[in-house]
């Protein structure tokens, strides 16, 4: 009898469990289109120039690593806040943004939801439905009881947006909504900039508490596009939280690079809002990691570099993209007699295939194919190589 023998096997993450499962495949045509990674056209991570050169200038001046403050690098968080709001909006202008640096968007999420606990402890949670995976349980986890609001529509192929503001119309005051601020994660289905005027009336006719996860600022449209959503709330007079990825967008998945910004009323508001997100982020982890934040920050906040970002961001966007549309035809091309060309009207890393359980399960154990059980496949790890073979693969599943 051990401390731990009733302890019970949790069942693998959907998307990391498929990874072990993909890596441990022989198949040497096999393609991993399971997890939300952004690989270049020779099937490989990038590691960004910016990054490179940020780094290079860091190497140059070694510094020592004392703690860091509770809420990041001062310079990290006051670049995050310009990136989401804007550097001369109002909300930064006035000192009205709390923002702490986080170990990535999941713990911009995590640090936003505690607080929230603390804030509206008998508060409801909507997410989309469907949603990344680890909303659910990441809110479950803070305590909340979590639902969904209509999102896909299967038949249309695209957002059921009748079926979205009747969700939101719906919900009790005080409920929070996490909303994709673009790129929707898992479906690649955004709402029209019309579309969101209506949700943020709703959000404020009912009281509720918005909560944008912006986890693919760039991958969508353009930097500033993707991120428009945010000044549509400040413009609706708006309290709301925004979590921030750098994952995906710098390609520095592992160095957990990310943030929480939330809108207040004013600067002493915030400064009260701040002082709660430090205690949330003490009691768990006591304060984020250097390297990355600072990677970050030089990036941004340095002209030069800040280009070349943008400039790589944008070929990242645009090799995406170019991907959609050969696999819409290379789906033709391989004899598949559906429609297909929904693929090149979503957006961002995902795309929603309509395929069935049975057929992602075939093209997993057949071809070596692996996207999730849901259809879900990642599109910015298709390439020019391996493009006709997940084409063959599946026009013989369907
Ligand atoms: N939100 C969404 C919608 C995501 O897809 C992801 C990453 N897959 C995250 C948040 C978390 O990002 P990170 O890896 O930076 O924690």
């Amino acid at each position: 009898m051990s401390l731990f023998t009733a302890v019970e096997m949790a069942p693998r993450d959907p998307i990391l469990g498929l990874n072990e499962q993909f890596n441990a495949d022989t198949n040497p045509n096999k393609v991993n289109l399971g997890v939300g990674v952004y690989f270049d056209d020779n099937g490989k991570l990038p590691l960004l120039q910016c990054v490179q050169a940020a780094e290079k200038t860091m190497m140059s001046t070694p510094t020592a690593r004392g703690y860091l403050p509770i809420d990041g690098i001062v310079a990290y968080d006051n670049a995050v806040k310009a990136l989401v709001f804007g550097a001369d909006s109002e909300p930064v202008t006035s000192g009205r943004v709390a923002t702490v640096q986080a170990v990535g968007g999941t713990g911009g999420l995590k640090i936003g939801a505690d607080f929230l606990k603390k804030l509206s402890p008998n508060a409801k949670v909507l997410i989309s439905d469907p949603s990344w995976e680890n909303h659910r349980a990441l809110f479950t986890n803070a305590g909340f009881e979590v639902d969904t609001y209509t999102y896909y529509d299967a038949e249309k192929r695209g957002v059921n947006f009748e079926g979205m503001l009747a969700s939101l119309n719906a919900a009790a005051p005080g409920t929070i909504v996490v909303l994709h601020a673009c790129c929707h994660n898992p479906t690649g289905y955004d709402i029209t900039p019309e579309q969101w005027d209506q949700v943020i009336a709703a959000v404020k006719a009912k009281g509720l508490t918005p909560f944008l996860d912006m986890a693919y600022q760039g991958f969508g449209h353009g930097i500033a596009e993707d991120g428009a959503v945010i000044g549509k709330f400040v413009a609706a007079g708006l309290n709301f939280f925004v979590s921030t990825s750098f994952s995906k967008s710098f390609s520095l998945y592992g160095e957990r690079v990310g943030g929480l910004s939330v809108l207040c009323a004013d600067k002493e508001e915030a400064s009260r809002v701040l002082s709660q997100l430090k205690i949330v982020i003490r009691t768990n982890y006591s304060n984020p990691p250097i390297h990355g934040g600072a990677v970050v920050a030089a990036v941004l906040n340095n002209p030069e570099l800040r280009a070349m970002w943008e400039k790589e961001l944008g070929e990242m966007r645009v090799r995406i993209k170019a991907m959609r549309q050969k696999l819409v035809d290379g789906l033709k091309a391989a004899g598949v007699k559906q429609d297909m060309s929904f693929i090149t009207t979503q957006i961002g890393m995902f795309s929603y295939s309509g395929l069935s359980k049975d057929q992602m399960v075939r093209l997993r154990n057949e071809f070596g194919v692996y996207g999730t059980d849901t259809g879900r496949m990642c599109v910015a790890a298709l390439n020019s190589k391996n493009i006709d073979y997940v084409c063959q693969a599946i026009a013989k599943v369907v």
